[in-house]
């Protein structure tokens, strides 16, 4: 089982909470209450069985994304697919920023690419394996907590480790850093996708997967039992 955290009211610990009343403040919907920081709690989350639906095409896990979705990643570079350069690389223009109209021919730059080029570029990316919708959350990097609350701090880089300057703490394990200057600055070892610490993994179980995870997330650990919720998620959709 897997945490999530969540800010609530400290009074009656309800989620209802009214941000920027005058001056700025909070005010929580159920109770009444005013102040400026609430409280931090943890609950627990089947992250697996959470239903994931993309906000912005509103595909569900495991399906394809609308064409055009912000959110579809390019199966080539990994980056965001409706931005990326990768079609004119792809269909064998040059592109170069350095140059004028970054090196295609100057109808294309103007008025992006003709019917027919667009159609091929369908097919190639159809053939090299679109990338599904799978939301990986965001993890403590020292406790796995799904979703912690986001905070600032100063002395981040100072408190924390390189290797972690990437990565996201929650609140309390920050804490712990900042007072304890000899606590092992240390990375756990967890499921990138449900968060349980030092998982059981199995590489030909992520091997089935790996083609259908966006190209930056494909080194993440992954254990069994989301290997295998991934694999059925996307098998629901799609014949494998
Ligand atoms: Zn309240
Ligand atoms: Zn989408
Ligand atoms: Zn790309
Ligand atoms: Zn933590
Ligand atoms: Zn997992």
């Amino acid at each position: 089982m897997s945490f999530r955290e969540e800010n609530v009211c400290p009074n009656c610990f309800s989620k209802e909470i009214v941000f920027n009343l005058p001056p700025e403040g909070l005010k929580c919907g159920c109770c009444n209450w005013k102040g400026f920081s609430l409280k931090i709690i943890r609950k627990k989350i089947d992250y697996r069985e959470k239903e994931k639906i993309c906000h912005d095409c509103g595909t569900n896990e495991g399906d394809i994304h609308y064409r055009g979705c912000d959110m579809e990643r390019c199966p080539f570079c990994g980056g965001q697919l409706i931005s990326c350069s990768c079609c004119y690389k792809q269909l064998g223009y040059e592109y170069n920023w350095n140059k004028e109209y970054c090196g295609l021919p100057e109808e294309i730059y103007k008025n992006g690419l003709s019917e027919k080029d667009q159609n091929i570029w369908e097919s190639i990316l159809v053939k090299k394996g679109r990338i599904p919708y799978i939301l990986f959350p965001n993890i403590c990097a020292m406790c796995g907590v799904l979703w912690p609350i986001m905070f600032h701090s100063k002395k981040w880089k100072e408190i924390t480790y390189p290797y972690f300057h990437n990565d996201m703490l929650c609140q309390s394990c920050f804490t712990i850093l900042e007072n304890n200057k000899n606590y092992k600055n240390k990375k756990a070892n967890f499921c990138d996708y449900c968060g349980i610490l030092n998982p059981i993994t199995d590489s030909e179980l992520k091997e089935s997967i790996v083609n259908y995870i966006e190209p930056l997330k494909r080194e993440r650990l992954i254990c069994n039992d989301c290997c295998q919720h991934i694999f059925n998620r996307i098998n629901e959709f799609m014949e494998i």
